[in-house]
Order: C-alpha cells, then structure tokens, then sequence
C-alpha cells in the first residue's frame, strides 16, 4: 500500500476540478484523481455551453435577474452576483487555455466576428457560448491537454475515494482505492479539493453518466460538514425516449432554437401552462410534461424541431442529429419522443466564496458544492460557469492558506476485511431498488406519504449497506452504493424538512410557497460548524 504526500489532492477531473488544479501555482505538487477516466464526468457530456454576459445588449444585471427568478427566491443574492461578475474573466480564461467557441456564421467581416450565443429556458437574452452542442467535451479536451503539458500535476485514474483523512486541525488527506492494484492508499496532503460532480444516478432515468454517484457529498458528510438543499433535484424535460438505449439529453438550446413540445395527437400543450411556453424555467416544462404523461398514462411527449431545416441542425446540433438518426429517428423531419430525466444536483457540500467546506482544508466545487447560486432551481448554463468561478477563487484561496504538515505518515487503511464478496447480486439488487424507490417516490411530484416510506426504505438499505460495508472488501460498486444510498437519504431528509412546494421541489401536500425562502441545512452528528445558513460573502460587487 502506497503512502505518498501531495500539496493538494484534487478529487474529480471535470471542468471544476481540471481548471482547480490549473490554476494553482507550479511550485507545488499536485494530484488530480478519478475514479474512471479522464473524461467521465458529466462535464464531457454538456452540450448547450456556458452562460456569460459578453454583449453589450445584455448585462450584469439581467443575467443576475434571470438567475434570481429561476431560483425561487431561495439564491443567495451576493454567490450569483459573485459568479456573474465573474463569467467574463472565465471565457477569456477558457480561450487562453485554447477553447475554440462558435462564431457568428451570419458576419462578413472576419476580424470582427462575434461569438454566436445560443438561448436557453430562463434567459431573457442570448448569452449563452458553445462549441456546436459539444461544449463540454471540446472544455475536457482543451483543459485535459494543459494537464498533461504540466509537470507538478500527477494525473491517477481509476482511483476511487474512500473516505477523507481527519484529525483536530482538519483534513490530513484521502483514502483511495487504487483500481489498478485493488488496495487502499492513504495518500497525505496540505488540502484536498472535492469536485466530483453530481448524484442524479440516484434516480432511475437520468442524463448523467454512471458515475454521478454523489461520492464527494458524501464523502464531506461523513467527515462532518455541513449539506444544503439537495431536496432540489433537477429533472431535464426534454431526454431522448428510447428504451432500448441509454437516456440521452436533446439539448434545452433546441428549444431556444423554436423547437416545440406536443402531445401523440399533435396539440402543443406548453402554452397552457406557461406564457413563456417551451422557454420556462426547466422546473416548469418538467412538471408539465410528468402531468401531461400521467394524466394520459403517456410514455413520452414530442419535441418537434422541423423549424430547423437538416443543414441548420447538422450545424449547431450535430451530436443531437447522430444519436437521433442511431436511434433511427429523423429529427429535421419528424418530432422525436422525449421524457423528463434527472439532471442536475442543485444542493451539495456547504461552502463559501473560496469554495471552502466546514473542515479546514477541505475546499468543495463544482456541481457536489451548493453556493447559493442555484437556489431552489438551476438555470441552464450557468452551472459550468459555477464551476470555473469557484475554481478559481479556491485555488487562490488553497495557495494563500496552504498549512504544514508534520512529519508523520497518514494513519494507514485498517483493512482487516479479507472475504471477497460472493454476493455481486447484493449490491446490484440494493442498486437497482435505490434508484427505482427515489424514482417513484422521491420524483418530479412528491407527496409527504411517499416521502416517509422513502424514509424508511433508506434505512433499512443503510442499515444492509453499512454491514455489507464493514464485513467484505471493498470495491468501486460497493463504494459508489454506499455514496449513493447515503446521498439519497440526504436527500429525502431535506425532502421531508421542506413545508411548501419550491422551485424543483413540488409536494402536492404543500402546494403553496412560503412567504420566506429558508434554506434546507443539514449539520451531521459530527459537525466542524453548527449554524444552520450558508456562509456570507465578502466584498461582492467591489
Ligand atoms: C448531458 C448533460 C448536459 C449538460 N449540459 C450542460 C450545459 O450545456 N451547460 C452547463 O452549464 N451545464 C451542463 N450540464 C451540467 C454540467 O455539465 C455539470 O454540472 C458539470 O460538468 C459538473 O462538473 P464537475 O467538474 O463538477 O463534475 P464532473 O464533470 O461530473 O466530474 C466529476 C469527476 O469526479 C470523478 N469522481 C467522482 N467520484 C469520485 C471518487 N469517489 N473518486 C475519484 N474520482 C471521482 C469522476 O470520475 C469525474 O472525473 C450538463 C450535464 C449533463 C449530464
């Protein structure tokens, strides 16, 4: 078993934890880590882009309003003018790293091209830049190859985190299960950053890739911080109906775009609900396609993009066209099927504007934090832009305050657990429950019933897990189970906290919103910080 020591261990190798590690200063040693390959987060898979004011018709403000309002009432005002403030500073950075974004095909004058930017739900202006609907996928590229171009940063994949190394001062370091060798080691470090993406595979259908298991909210959980309002989970309206693939997101820029939402018999049935029709807020055209499926007891609504001609789409949309046309669907020329699936973890790890956690040392970004940006419901784009903000406040923040180390070696993995487990179905049986219990019962429209019983599912599954956990030896399965199942428990418990009906989170028992947005705060049993609000921020604005 390894013992090493890094100044800084970052968790994850998305687009928060990539331009982390970037941005902190060549002197010291750093490890990225991933429990898959480089590019298995959610970050490679985004396709409409990132939010940003750039034109001179829009402004600071508006995007600030549009977020507010696509919030609930629950965004904490001085994080997303804190975030906004900032997403010019993010672009220049991105295209200094050498990310390509589109340009305005329809500007004769190639010195002065502008950026083309795309509209999604919830905007009010055209500010959102992408490269074609591959954005993602062209960030992890980009920051993947400056990566490799530096020599103080070792990057380790098929390193799955354990649990984090604690003392009376704060975080020591990190247990990691070494993939490639099948053991743990405990690797030491003078900060350890946690940027490993979301828990949407808490729920049956979801956008995201498998590994959006939540393992950095729970891992911080366990270690004694605080979590934050994962009662809102964001369900995508609009992923590709095919049950015989994976779920795959079309794009909300489709809809920017003119594209239309209907029923089998070809009524458009958005208007009825919203004057912004397919362009509300996504927690809007969410709850009106899972009303629309059941009250006709429908598997999916249709999104019917023939606005665009084939040429236009191949476009902007080419990756949307290729995974329509695999699965046999002709999206210039016909409306293709659709369902709503879990998306987004608007809640996470409690932390300031450094994107500092409870327990010193430990700094948490991307989609496992919760800034107060996104408050009671995120809107689109604007969470890559969260994850490039706090990226780099923490990285100035980590190298202003990095502490000593004493000499001592990490305690190292007590792994006296030596039966190999025979029994796969155990977790593959919990795996599939979890995810159809959160499904059924902890979905798009809750109900305080349906809450309670998730309840106590959950803690029978903790119960089986915790003692699958402690007696057989551990693999990535099991870990990301017992991520999961915690996470979800969270989950559910901020579910059941909340009185009213909120952004993303609808019970029918409590239809109405309160007058006062109160954040959903959890403090564990072992908490660094005992108050029940998200930190204040200093010097917004300046
Ligand atoms: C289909 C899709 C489309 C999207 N489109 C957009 C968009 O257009 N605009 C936008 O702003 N947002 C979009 N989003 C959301 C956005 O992509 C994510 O919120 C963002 O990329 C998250 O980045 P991240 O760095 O926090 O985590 P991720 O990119 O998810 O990366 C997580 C990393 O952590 C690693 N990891 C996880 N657990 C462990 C562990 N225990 N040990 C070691 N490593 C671990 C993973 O291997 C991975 O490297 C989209 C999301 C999806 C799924």
């Amino acid at each position: 078993m390894e013992n090493t020591t890094f100044d800084v261990v970052v968790v994850g190798s998305g687009a928060a934890g990539l331009s982390l590690a970037l941005q902190l200063p060549t002197e010291l040693r750093i490890a990225v880590l991933s429990k898959s390959d480089v590019s298995a987060g959610s970050t490679s898979w985004a396709q409409g882009g990132i939010a940003a004011v750039l034109h001179e018709r829009d402004s600071i403000q508006a995007h600030i309003d549009d977020t507010l309002e696509a919030g609930a009432g629950l965004c904490h005002e001085p994080a997303v003018r804190f975030t906004i403030e900032h997403s010019r500073e993010v672009v220049d950075w991105l295209i200094a790293q050498g990310l390509d974004f589109d340009l305005r095909l329809d500007q004769s004058d190639a010195e002065f091209r502008e950026f083309h930017l795309t509209m999604e739900g919830g905007h009010s202006f055209r500010r959102i830049l992408h490269a074609a609907d591959k954005t993602g996928s062209a960030i992890s590229t980009v920051l993947n190859k400056r990566i490799a171009e530096r020599e103080n940063i070792v990057v380790m994949t098929d390193r799955s985190a354990v649990d984090l190394i604690t003392d009376e001062h704060g975080v020591r370091g990190i247990y990691v299960l070494n993939g490639h060798a099948a053991n743990v080691d405990a690797i030491k470090a003078r900060a350890v950053a946690l940027a490993t993406g979301g828990a949407s595979k808490a729920y049956l259908y979801t956008s995201n890739p498998d590994g959006a298991t939540g393992d950095g909210i729970a891992l911080a959980w366990r270690a004694g911080c605080r979590v934050a309002n994962l009662e809102f989970n964001q369900f995508h309206p609009t992923c590709l109906y095919s049950p015989e693939t994976r779920t795959y997101l079309l794009t909300e820029a489709l809809r920017g775009e003119g594209a239309t939402l209907h029923l089998p018999n070809g009524e458009r049935f958005m208007p009825r609900y919203d004057e912004r029709a397919e362009l509300a807020p996504r927690d809007i055209v969410a709850r009106a396609i899972d009303s629309e499926m059941k009250r006709y007891g429908l598997d999916c609504v249709y999104l019917d993009a023939t606005n665009k001609s084939e040429e236009q789409l191949a476009a902007h949309f080419p990756g949307v066209l290729e995974r329509c046309q695999q699965a046999g669907l002709d999206l210039a020329n016909e409306r293709v099927p659709v369902v709503p699936a879990a998306h987004y973890t608007c809640g996470g790890v409690v932390v300031d504007q450094h994107g500092a956690a409870d327990l010193p040392g430990l700094y948490v970004i991307g989609e496992t934090a919760c800034t107060g940006l996104h408050g009671a419901n995120r809107m689109a784009s604007n969470s890559l832009l969260e994850c490039f903000v706090y990226a780099s406040s923490a990285a100035k923040h980590i190298t202003a305050n990095l502490r000593i180390l004493d000499e001592e070696t990490a305690p190292t993995w007590d792994d006296s657990r030596v039966r190999v487990s025979d029994e796969a179905v155990v977790i593959q049986h919990n795996w599939q429950s979890l995810r159809r219990l959160m499904w059924d019962y902890v979905g798009i429209v809750r109900t305080n019933r349906r809450l309670k019983r998730a309840a106590n599912h959950l803690r029978v599954m903790l119960d089986e897990v915790d003692d699958y956990y402690s007696s057989f030896t551990i693999t990535p399965p099991l870990l990301e189970l017992r991520n999961l199942t915690q996470v979800a428990e969270l989950m559910v418990t901020c579910a059941r906290q909340r009185k009213e009906s909120r952004g993303l989170h609808y019970n029918s028992d409590f239809p109405n919103t309160s007058q006062h947005a109160v954040d959903t705060v959890l403090v564990p049993a072992n908490a660094w910080v005992e108050d029940n609000s998200l930190p204040s921020y200093d010097g917004v604005g300046a």
